[in-house]
Order: C-alpha cells, then structure tokens, then sequence
C-alpha cells in the first residue's frame, strides 16, 4: 500500500521508515525543506539508534522516498498519517492543533482518491470529529465525491528506542468509526498482526483518550515513586529497594518506579497539561494528574537545590563550579524538550554556580536552551575544576567514569547522582562525598 506521512520528525520518521521495511511504500512529507534535502542525502534530523541505517536501506530499496509537496506525496496514498507536532499552546496548557488542522486543510485540498486519513499524532478528546469535519467540507473531497474516513492511532514509541517499540509494540491501538478505516488499517499493519501484536480496535474518541490517560498513568508512577524517594531520605530507607520490592507485585509491575529529577521530555509534560484541559472542559476534574504536574514542576528545581546543598550551601555555592553530565531528558535521544537539566542548571545559575556541560548527542540543541552552560567536548574536560559532579541524564558513558581520574581532575571530590546509576558504597571508598535520590 501506498503510505504518505505527513510530519517527518520523531514520530513520522521513524513510523515512516518503519512502514517501508514492513514493505510498504511510503513518502514522508514535511514543510521543513531543508530537514527535506538532508534525509535525502541521508543525513539525520534527528539522532535515533538504528534509524539511519533503517531510513538508508529503505530509501535504496526504492520503498521510502521525502517531499515537501504534499499534493504530490499523499496522491495514491491509501492512508495518510498526520504525525505534526502537537505542542502546548503558549498561555494555558491546551493541545496547539493548529499544525493538524493546517495538514488536514491541505489534504482536504489536495486529495484526489479515496483514504483514510490517520491521526497518528497525540490530540485531544474530539480532534478526529474536527479532522472529519474539515475534510468533509473541502472542496474537492465534496466534489470529487471521494471516500474518506478519520481514523485515530496514537502512537506509543519511546525516544532512543524508538525503532525497535515500532516493530514490537505492546500493542497498537485504533480508534475507527467505520470498516472502510478498520479495513484500511488492518491492510497498513498486516505485518505486525502476523507478529501477533495485539491491536486493539476501539472508538475513536476512546483511542484518543487511550494516549492521553497511559501517559498520564506513566507520568503519575515515576511522580510517586520520586515522593516516596523523598520520604525515603527522610526516614533512612533505600527506594530502589522499595520499588524492587512493590515492582515485583505484577499488580504494579517494576516498570517506571526509577526515583530521579522528575519526568521531562515531549510528551509527559505536554500530555498531562493537555488532559487536564480536557477533563476542566468537560468539567470532570482530574485531580490526581492535577498533583502529578504540581509535584513533578517543583522537583526539578528541587534537584538544583540538592546540588547547592551538595556544594555547601546557598552562601558556599555561589562563585563554585558545577559539571553536568548529561542534558536531554533521557539517553540515547538529542531530544532537550522540557529536559529537567534546563531548570537544574537554571537553579545553579540563580544561585550563582557556574557550569560545564556534557551530553554525547543534546549539546548542540541545548547550547542556545542554556546560555548559562559552558559545553564539553567530553566529561572529563567538564569535571576539570568541578567542586562538584552532578548526574542529569543516565547516558551508558557515565555509568563506569574513571573514579580515580574524576578525583584528580575535580577540585573537590563531590558527586551528586540523580540517576541513581552508582552504587553509594563504591563511590564512598573512592573518597567521594555522594548523594543520590531516595538513598542513604
Ligand atoms: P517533531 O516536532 O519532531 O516533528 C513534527 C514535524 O512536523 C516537524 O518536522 C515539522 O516540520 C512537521 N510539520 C509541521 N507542520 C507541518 C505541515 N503542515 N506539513 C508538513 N509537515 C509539518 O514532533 P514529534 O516528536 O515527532 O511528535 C509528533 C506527534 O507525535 C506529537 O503529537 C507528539 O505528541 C506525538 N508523539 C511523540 C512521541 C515522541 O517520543 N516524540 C511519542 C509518541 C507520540
């Protein structure tokens, strides 16, 4: 079948690549004309384990091919995902649609056969229906009497494992309101159903909600278990061994109970802001995500403090110099959006702390994110003259430095671990003054 993507970042891209090694031919289209030129000379967008050998090897077999014509791209296109960012609107939390609401205009415009249009970006309660309406009052859908069908199918990979979720997913969930839709779709992941993943066809208001309320699920279980690492710290107890101990509950599972500097990313913080618009549109509060973006907005700030506690103090820290290691929001992704690092360091620089910097694939997004911040071209030279070593993001790289040489290059020997990726008594007998999240 002939696929179009229309939104060619995280998601579409790697979606986009995935479909065509599932033998599928797909165009990815974006209005970001040089992101255009560059994958078809092969170049990243994006830094994504595996997707520029995936993307290579497609785009040579002829199956993946990039445009910025969107008329061109979608013509003769079975299913046309929206994969376009869905940002929070600037003032009040709400999902910005405008990016699905343009592309549906313009496939609305443009469509010259039968399709069914996919939202594979996350929206909110209701987008399909809009989706819907504006197709089917487009002129040329109208008067070229053509058969469309809206269908939602949010989309759950995560960052830095992107490629291998795709192609193994848990489950792929679809919201359809016809079977011209559900046919279509099953026609579109045909290979995973003979993988047997589970798909779930449900409504598509249902499906939409689907996304919202797992992230919002996921965002509430690393919220918790960040709370307790506090009470934890306060009561002398080890939270990695409390979340082993209720992770091994499969009511619970161990999954997303890692104590750390508060979720960032993409998509929790947006996500939760945006369901809890919906639930005060449709007056039905949520209250226990209401406290899950209170608890996880302040921790981040708190990790700053913990810093500045680690160097001495507010009146000790000022003028003292920090390392950071690790800046996007997780490893194995360049993504820095609502990293934690940004308000980690913004809280150092407030208390007037300087910092040097290093991430294997962030620096270059995060320069202009954080003037503040000093960049490395490796964490050794960032921890030269550091009164303290801070852990943001678990990159493998950090998880064996070379102690002894931390120590000599370090003005003093203090690491501060938000991640947890060290063990407190190995640290200890290196000399190092340690402090870790929910340990003693
Ligand atoms: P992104 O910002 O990386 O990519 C969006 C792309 O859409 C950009 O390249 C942009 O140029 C393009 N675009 C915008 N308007 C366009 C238009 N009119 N025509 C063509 N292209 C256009 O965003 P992303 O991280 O891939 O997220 C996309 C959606 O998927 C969001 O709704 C997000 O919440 C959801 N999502 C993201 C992830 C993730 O891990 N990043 C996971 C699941 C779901």
């Amino acid at each position: 079948m002939k696929i179009a993507m229309v939104g060619s970042g995280y998601v579409g891209l790697v979606s986009g690549a995935c479909f065509a090694d599932f033998g599928h031919d797909v165009v990815c289209i974006d209005k970001d004309a040089s992101k255009i030129e560059r994958l078809r000379e092969g170049i990243m967008p994006i830094y994504e384990p595996g997707l520029d050998a995936l993307v290579e090897n497609n785009a040579r077999a002829g199956r993946l091919s990039f445009t910025t014509d969107l008329a061109e791209g979608i013509e003769g296109a079975g299913a046309i995902f929206i994969a376009v960012g869905t940002p929070s609107r600037r003032g009040d939390g709400h999902a910005d649609l405008s990016f699905v609401h343009a592309v549906a205009r313009e496939v609305g415009e443009s469509l010259v056969n039968d399709a069914v249009v996919v939202t594979k970006s996350t929206v909110p309660v209701g987008t399909g229906d809009e989706v819907e309406r504006i197709l089917m009052e487009s002129a040329a859908v109208r008067d070229r009497g053509l058969k469309v069908a809206v269908v939602s199918n949010p989309e759950f990979l995560r960052e830095g494992a992107a490629i291998g979720d795709f192609k193994r997913p848990d489950r792929i969930v679809i919201g359809a309101e016809d079977d011209f839709g559900r046919d279509v779709m099953r026609e579109v992941y045909r290979p995973l159903f003979l993988n047997e993943s589970p798909i779930l066809f449900v409504g598509r208001r249902t499906s939409e909600l689907i996304k919202y309320a797992a992230n919002a699920f996921l965002a509430t279980k690393i919220t918790f278990i960040n709370e307790i690492a506090d009470l934890c710290e306060k009561v002398g107890a080890n939270v990695q061994d409390v979340a082993r101990g209720i992770g091994m509950d499969n009511r619970i599972g161990s999954k997303f109970l890692h104590a750390g500097p508060g979720y960032g990313g993409s998509c929790f913080p947006k996500d939760t802001l945006a369901l809890l618009k919906t639930a005060e549109d449709y007056d039905s509060p949520t209250r226990i995500v209401e406290a899950v973006v209170k608890v996880n907005d302040s921790r981040k700030r708190a990790m700053g403090r913990k810093v500045v506690e680690a160097l001495g103090g507010l009146d000790a820290a000022r003028g003292k110099r920090v390392a950071m290691l690790g800046l996007t929001f997780k490893p194995n992704t360049d993504d820095m959006r609502d990293s934690p690092a940004i308000a980690v360091a913004q809280t150092l620089a407030d208390a007037g702390v300087e910092i040097a910097a290093y991430d294997p694939e962030g620096m270059e997004i995060a320069a202009p994110l954080m003037p503040e911040v000093e960049m490395k071209d490796d964490p050794y030279a960032a921890i030269e003259g550091a009164d303290a070593v801070v852990i943001v993001t678990e990159w493998d790289v950090f998880r064996a430095l070379d102690l002894t040489r931390v120590k000599q290059l370090a003005k003093s020997p203090v690491l501060v671990d938000l991640r947890n990726i060290y063990t407190p008594a190995d640290v200890r007998e290196a000399g190092f003054h340690y402090t870790s999240v929910g340990r003693e």
